[in-house]
């Protein structure tokens, strides 16, 4: 079949959650046996998101090859279960330095460099390369941002063009927001009919419309919305509010969604989604009576975002264990020795966050000694693993000044290092480790037993790196160094056998972590959590 191509605009406001609506409607499709992806085109200048903090973009997610990308890209994985790259994610920044860096070249030699033809087309270039590779039936692209930014222009008219190219083998699915109006008490459609009409200003019909609300829209409601959008009546769709977003696509199907892009994409929509597996974890999430309740240690613990996708690998996991997951955040920068016993000790388990920076570093270590005094099961992940590294050394090894070099350039104990080829870059933007890596793990190790193997591959955002110097002092001492890059002997994972549970990895399991394949080493973190529960109590 020719590839077809689905596009997704957000209107009204923004975070209405476009990357959940496209990732549940790939997940529909692929569980009709179709290949799918999801890209997302996002605005802004920037690159990528890499270099921005967590306050203006949420998490940063991480490819396997290596991109830094919009957190949108672990949804799509996590409701696909299928990678995404580098050409999933392209942003103005990308395009316009194509342009520009084409035009430097002489490509356009004679020629006015216009946003009209020239970043347009770069635009449809780039949102056909995936499709253009033949591995995929279906190429969903999510436009970010909201209809009516000047930003989008460009690429509205990029999808306005190939609306008419592509003909039916392209549509357009249009999300608003139906607000409840509380005074009224009364559901309002004025705002979608206005974020329509800009569209169509721009030349785009929406083929679906999708609205989101907090409360059930009535028939008739949406039927009107239908007569003023142009859009057939069976194509107004309710997003309302779920318990989790892994209800959707359930929700999707209800109505008819897959069905209706499939038809009139001309394709055949008989049969169903074979949603199986997908029930099944939706099934263990409903009836799981018992919690486990895990704390999170970071800085950025007040945003909701900054640890995307770290809280939907713990949530899977605790899932697959039968578990609702309590979460519970600790805020690194107001932990001290006064208050640490009453933060953690009615805990089940702890997470120590990756992250950048000094702020809070001194509450993680507070965190870590307490957790190991105490025998907690503890993850540390990438910071996380760094920090349980130096808690180790300042409390352990007898060096009370140890330090990663990123905290502190001086410290005499540089157990945590900058590698050697990180030491002469000074650009910021992309220029960490980056994406997958393979990992071996010590055979009979706790790390090797959780993973089921002793061969891993997982996901890195990270400069510094465990110093291989005080190997020795940490092994003698009880902390193992039980996983290492193949090729660079760089250490991946630490963990104290002596403990029940206390793993630290170098690298980002949470990337890796999907709906349908959750990372066991969570599987075995939340294990580990349960099983200490029912010892304490
Ligand atoms: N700041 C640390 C480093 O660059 C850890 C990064 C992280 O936690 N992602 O090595």
């Amino acid at each position: 079949m020719e590839t077809k191509y689905i596009f997704v605009t957000g209107g009204v406001v923004s975070s209405l959650g476009k990357g959940i609506i496209s990732s549940s409607l790939a997940c529909l499709l692929k569980a009709r046996g179709l290949r799918v992806t999801i890209q997302k085109f996002d605005p802004y200048i920037n690159i990528d998101p890499g270099t921005l903090n967590p306050y203006e973009h949420g998490e940063c997610y991480v490819t396997v090859d290596g991109h830094e990308a919009d957190l949108d890209l672990g949804h799509y994985e996590r409701f696909t279960n299928v990678h995404t790259t580098k050409a999933n994610n392209v942003t103005t920044g990308r395009i316009y330095q194509s342009v520009i860096d084409k035009e430097r070249r002489g490509d356009y030699l004679g020629k006015t460099v216009q946003i009209i033809p020239h970043v347009t087309d770069e635009i449809k270039r780039n949102i056909k390369l995936l499709g253009n590779t033949g591995n995929f039936d279906y190429i969903i692209t999510e436009i970010g941002g909201t209809v009516g930014d000047i930003e989008s222009l460009p690429y509205l008219e990029a999808v306005r063009q190939l609306r008419w190219e592509l003909g039916q083998n392209s549509l357009c699915i249009h999300l608003t927001y139906v607000p409840f109006l509380h005074a009224a008490k009364e559901l309002k459609t004025k705002p979608t009919q206005h974020s329509v009409k800009q569209l169509q200003e721009v030349g785009i019909q929406p083929d679906i419309l999708i609205l989101r609300t907090e409360k059930d829209i009535p028939a008739d409601m949406r039927r009107k919305i239908a007569q003023f959008c142009n859009v057939a009546p069976d194509s107004v769709i309710q997003s309302i509010d779920l318990p989790t977003i892994y209800e959707v696509p359930l929700k999707m199907h209800e109505q008819h969604l897959d069905e209706i892009v499939l038809k009139k994409t001309g394709e055949n929509a008989e049969g169903e989604p074979d949603l199986k597996a997908w029930l099944n974890f939706l099934h263990k999430m409903d009836h799981a009576e018992q919690t486990v309740s895990i704390g999170l240690v970071g800085k950025y613990v007040e945003l909701q975002d900054a640890y995307k996708s770290i809280n939907e690998a713990l949530f899977q996991a605790a899932t697959y264990n039968d578990r609702k997951l309590n979460l519970v955040y600790v805020h690194s920068e107001k932990l001290n020795e006064g208050n640490v016993d009453e933060k953690l000790s009615g805990l089940d388990g702890v997470i120590v966050a990756p992250g950048f920076g000094q702020r809070g570093i001194e509450g993680k270590f507070t965190a870590l000694k307490w957790c190991r005094e105490h025998d907690m099961p503890t993850f540390g992940i990438c910071l996380g693993m760094q920090c349980m590294v130096i808690e180790f050394a300042r409390n352990v090894l007898g060096y009370a000044d140890a330090n990663s070099t990123e905290m502190d350039i001086k410290t005499p104990h540089n157990v945590i290092d900058l590698m050697e080829d990180q030491k002469s870059v000074t650009a910021k933007g992309g220029t960490m480790r980056l994406g997958a890596y393979d990992c071996v793990l010590k055979e009979g190790s706790k790390a090797a037993r959780a993973y089921g193997s002793t061969h891993v591959s997982e996901r890195h955002r990270h400069r510094f790196e465990f110093n291989s110097d005080y190997r020795d002092s940490y092994e003698k001492a009880g902390m193992m160094c039980v996983g290492e890059n193949p090729e660079t002997h760089l250490v991946e994972v630490v963990e104290i056998p002596d403990l029940r549970w206390y793993i630290g990895t170098q690298y980002h399991p949470e990337y890796s972590s999907t709906v349908l394949n959750p990372n066991p080493i969570f599987l075995d973190f939340i294990k580990a959590a349960i099983e200490y529960k029912n010892q304490n109590k």
